[in-house]
């Protein structure tokens, strides 16, 4: 997972600055999806997502299932969006809502963020082969896009990075059964 980081405009970049009152929250939202990525089933790449609501309160959370299911949009962000639209019960819109995910979302995450009305994104880790929030394609921040979320990217990456490259490390090492 390489660190790549480009300037996009509304993406807000940790480091130089004193840390802000919103960042301070990403991190600790994001340290919630580390939590929460930690309950992947183990045949699965490790991926955390949480929705928070527009108050503060949790309303759902997802993991990444795809092996575990044999189902290829059993990724963490859709499974959470599934659940907090659920949990809310009285609509398929998040608005006003926050995805916090551990990895940047793919083009079907992203597309699934926006089509639900989220809010504002925040990932950790940069996916420079899937990823649709700046890395391979902005989906969310695609010219003439109806509907734009926040994006703040980069939050609490070291330790984002760090969960997949012990997942892919152990990988490696354990002989397969
Ligand atoms: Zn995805």
């Amino acid at each position: 997972m390489s660190s790549k980081k480009k300037s996009i405009p509304n993406v807000t970049k940790a480091g130089g600055l004193p840390e802000s009152k919103g960042h301070r929250q990403a991190k600790v939202r994001m340290q919630r999806a580390l939590e929460v990525a930690a309950s992947t089933p183990a045949s699965d790449i490790p991926v955390g997502a949480v929705i928070y609501a527009p108050d503060g309160t949790e309303l759902a959370t997802g993991v990444n299932r795809r092996e575990h299911l044999a189902d290829p949009t059993a990724h963490a962000e859709v499974e959470a969006i599934r659940a907090a639209v659920r949990a809310l019960g009285d609509s398929w819109r998040l608005e006003h809502c926050e995805l916090v995910v551990t990895l940047e979302p793919c083009a079907m995450c992203a597309g699934a963020a926006q089509a639900a009305r989220i809010g504002s994104v925040v990932f950790g880790a940069w996916e420079p082969k899937t990823g649709a929030c700046g890395s391979l394609v902005d989906v969310l921040r695609a010219p003439g896009a109806l509907f734009v979320p926040e994006v703040r990217a980069g939050v609490s990456e070291a330790q984002c990075q760090e969960l997949l490259r012990d997942f892919f490390q152990n990988l490696r090492t354990t002989p397969r059964k």
